[in-house]
């Protein structure tokens, strides 16, 4: 009777809650382990000229020469043939309808993949003759939809760059049109902005993203715009964000917003892995089918597409 009580104790009382706790304490005591050998592993060598020389943060021209890529040997080329610069310094926009390539040119950029022919540089240079660290550092990526952390606002800036000073937030948080949100917020950037940025809105989430990106100063910033809609205000504020950004990063943005393509210095549409014309909005609105197309059904369904481009005509 005994052992029949111990036995029943055991499957339903503490002492399977002992044996479970044991069980994970083993798997976790082998996950530490684990850890510390990936520490363990020699570090990647870096050239002492890469650790003393202060980081280049001056934008930086990409040039795409024929580039040929295709995710797989079974799959239709995702790219074929894509020649475009986005000029230093300024803002090009890549638009064109889904599937055309525009995510897979950032994914070669970010060499989360590497061209089947052809090449990427960046200021004249390949990128495969780049050190992973030194690409790491020259480009910001703000995707579409940006997370936002739990945590304070100030810890979402700091993300990605713990050492930024306070002259240099105070610097971002200008340029994103961020104040009137620093102000509004009950403990201003020590205010905790909620699991996923719950506090925020979707337009202030993305300029957060912006100004976390910013802080660690690229030469080359990648933005993937949402396409969720923003009110007017937020859309208009975005517009003269990314046009501020332009001005000391080059911004290369897949764009989904007449307001941004407007804009741009210079647009690039692609259509199935191909880019078929380069321009700015006013060009490719008389010359290019399916840019018009673009611009009166995909950026905005109103009639302020085939209007002059606002306030500032591309250049
Ligand atoms: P969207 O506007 O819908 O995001 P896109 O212009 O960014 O489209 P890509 O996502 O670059 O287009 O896709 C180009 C082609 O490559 C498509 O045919 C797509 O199905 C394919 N593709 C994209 N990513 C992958 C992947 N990870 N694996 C396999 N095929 C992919």
């Amino acid at each position: 009777l005994i052992a029949f009580l111990l036995y029943l104790f055991y499957l339903t009382g503490p002492i399977s809650q002992l044996v479970n706790g044991a069980t994970q304490l083993q798997t976790g005591l082998a996950a530490i382990a684990r850890l510390r050998e990936i520490e363990d592993l020699p570090a990647e060598p870096v050239a002492p000229v890469e650790s003393t020389s202060p980081k280049n943060t001056a934008p930086a021209a990409v040039t795409l020469r024929d580039v040929h890529f295709q995710y797989g040997d079974d799959r239709s080329p995702a790219l074929n043939g894509v020649s475009f610069t986005a000029p230093a310094g300024g803002m090009t926009a890549l638009v064109g309808p889904s599937g055309a390539g525009k995510s897979t040119v950032f994914a070669l950029l970010e060499r989360f993949y590497e061209p089947n022919e052809g090449a990427i540089d960046l200021d004249g240079r390949p990128l495969t003759e780049m050190p992973m660290s030194e690409l790491r550092a020259a480009l910001g990526y703000v995707e579409q939809d940006a997370p936002v952390l739990a945590g304070t606002l100030r810890d979402n800036l700091l993300f990605a760059n713990p050492g930024a000073g306070e002259d240099e937030i105070a610097d971002v948080l200008t340029r994103t049109q961020l104040n009137d949100l620093v102000a509004r917020l009950p403990e201003g950037l020590e205010t905790a902005v909620g699991h996923r940025g719950q506090m925020l809105s979707g337009g202030e989430r993305q300029r957060v993203a912006i100004a976390r990106a910013l802080l660690r100063k690229p030469r080359l910033l990648l933005l993937d715009e949402a396409t969720s809609q923003l009110d007017a205000v937020n859309e208009l504020r975005l517009r003269d964000v990314i046009e501020e950004v332009a001005g000391t990063t080059t911004v290369l943005v897949i764009a989904h917003r007449l307001s941004t393509v407007t804009t741009a210095d210079r647009i690039v549409v692609m259509e199935a892995g191909q880019v078929r014309a380069v321009g700015s909005h006013a060009e490719l609105l008389d010359q290019d089918d399916l840019y018009r197309e673009l611009a009166t059904t995909q950026f905005l369904t109103n009639a302020e597409a085939m209007a002059p481009a606002g306030d500032k005509q591309a250049k």
